[in-house]
């Protein structure tokens, strides 16, 4: 056995068996399909971001049409797959399913997985390049969920779309952060290559902003959309921080997902959003022993999924609240942690502590965020508000003929930056994108002429 195969098997099922392998029988596909009640005004549909019609896909399941119900998931997202697998699905359709009042929701989520890997993995073509092409020229910048989901609507408009993405392969953080066993590299890049076989135009390993310039593309093209997500995994700016072992949270999972990481005896975490319930449950699953959160706030402030953390608790990961790495201590590498307590004072702050309290470990994973794109946003001159692009519901920039969706528009406020949104925004930026080329091309006295038009 090889290494990667050796780490994949730790990790999981799906990353052993390859992409496909679905948790889910015809047999209980059809039981469970069986149990939608098909509202009138399908809550689920309405919870959807992206308004998958839920009732329709299941009721073509229920029938045997495997190929069909996810014809209507990848019509209204097209990464279904995807999304199947890492939408929080409690917080969306099931948590908003009829059933759940009384008895279980629905499981859409895996009634979706069921659906489009049919598609995946025969390699069945959906849909076939437009034939009749529009005069526009579109760049899109990073192959990301945003990204791939405007190139897709885009290319079946007609129009000529390029994407630009530093890295070699597409998806973005599906492809290069969400853990393996919970969407394999395999099945994000499926998908992503299903969008890209549409005549889309890849370049990969192309930078924008280091290899092409962005003033380039802004005037050579009739729109740009802005799909870069965010940036590397923040730092916490304390000593020690440069140790052997200790790494930032995007990282590690980065290493993990290729199948190059490996986890110390005793871990510590440091944040308690959803990617350090994600890095701690993965330093279990590569064999670490003992994997402690640590995060400076109580319980009841933490960031993550409510299912998140109890995923993280039945894999055995352990949590410490109210604690304040301070300092990083080892001999080369990382050997202890120290920190402090903190409390809250009188007017509800949080505030260090005089106890001091010290961590064994020989592994540090950071995970308390991702920068923003100051470089990138500032190059194309578009308005942020603290690397949080300023768009309008349709995602355009306060610039002309630049656009932006995904976490590269995420304010950090609300609810989490997820897949599904992204994927909605890239949607709704990809219209935007056509309405506003064929307006000025009308402005212009020019022909409209073409397969697709948005009204
Ligand atoms: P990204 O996925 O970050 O894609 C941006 C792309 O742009 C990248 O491929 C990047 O290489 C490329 N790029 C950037 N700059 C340039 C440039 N200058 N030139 C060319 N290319 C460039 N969401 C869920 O719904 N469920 C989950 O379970 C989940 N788990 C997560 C786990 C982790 C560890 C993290 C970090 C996030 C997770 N998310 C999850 C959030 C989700 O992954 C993001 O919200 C989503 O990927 C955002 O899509 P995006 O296209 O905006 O950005």
């Amino acid at each position: 056995m090889n290494g990667r195969m050796e780490v994949a098997q730790m990790m999981g099922a799906e990353a052993v068996q390859g992409p496909w392998s679905s948790t889910i029988s015809d047999v209980e596909a059809m039981a469970e399909a069986a149990r939608c009640l098909f509202c009138e005004d399908p809550p689920c549909v309405r919870a959807c971001p992206t308004g998958i019609d839920i009732p329709l896909f299941i009721r073509k399941i229920a029938s045997g049409n495997r190929v069909g119900a996810a014809k209507t998931i990848f019509d209204a997202n097209p990464l279904g797959s995807s999304c199947a697998r890492v939408c929080p699905t409690d917080e969306l359709c099931e948590g908003a399913c009829v059933w759940g009042k009384s008895s279980r929701p629905v499981e859409i989520g895996r009634l979706q997985q069921y659906a489009t890997d049919a598609v995946l993995e025969r390699g069945v073509a959906l849909y076939d390049p437009p034939s009749q092409p529009i005069p526009y020229r579109f760049a899109i910048i990073g192959a990301g969920p945003a990204g791939l989901a405007a190139a897709r609507e885009l290319a079946l408009a007609g129009a000529q779309v390029t994407v630009y993405e530093r890295e070699q392969s597409p998806g973005g953080l599906n492809t290069y952060g969400i853990p393996p066993f919970r969407l394999s590299e395999g099945v994000a890049v499926a998908e992503a290559e299903m969008i890209l076989s549409l005549g889309v135009r890849f370049e990969r390993g192309v930078d924008v902003g280091m290899h092409v310039r962005p003033e380039q593309l802004v005037d050579s093209c009739d729109g740009v959309l802005l799909a870069c997500g965010l940036g590397a995994g923040k730092r916490l700016g304390i000593e020690g921080e440069e140790l052997d072992g200790v790494m930032d949270a995007i990282t590690f999972l980065r290493m993990a997902k290729e199948g190059r990481a490996r986890a110390g005896r005793e871990v510590v975490v440091i944040g308690a959003g959803n990617t350090a319930m994600d890095a701690a449950t993965t330093a279990r699953r590569l064999g670490a022993e003992r994997v402690t959160i640590v995060y400076r706030r109580s319980e009841k402030e933490m960031t993550a999924y409510r299912f998140e953390y109890a995923f993280a608790k039945s894999e055995g990961v352990q949590f410490r609240w109210k604690l304040m790495p301070v300092r990083f201590v080892g001999e080369g590498a990382v050997q202890e942690v120290r920190c402090r307590q903190t409390e809250l004072d009188p007017s509800g702050a949080w505030r260090l502590a005089e106890r001091e309290e010290r961590l064994s470990a020989d592994q540090v994973i950071v995970a308390i965020g991702q920068a923003r794109r100051w470089d990138l946003l500032d190059a194309f001159q578009v308005p942020h508000r603290d690397g949080a692009v300023t768009v309008d519901e349709q995602g355009r920039t306060r610039r002309p003929k630049v656009y932006a969706a995904g976490d590269c528009v995420w304010s950090g406020k609300g609810a989490e930056a997820t897949v599904v949104v992204a994927v909605e925004q890239g949607k709704r930026a990809a219209l935007a994108m056509l309405k506003d080329a064929r307006s000025r091309r009308v402005e212009h006295g020019l022909a409209t002429e073409g397969s697709a038009w948005p009204t």
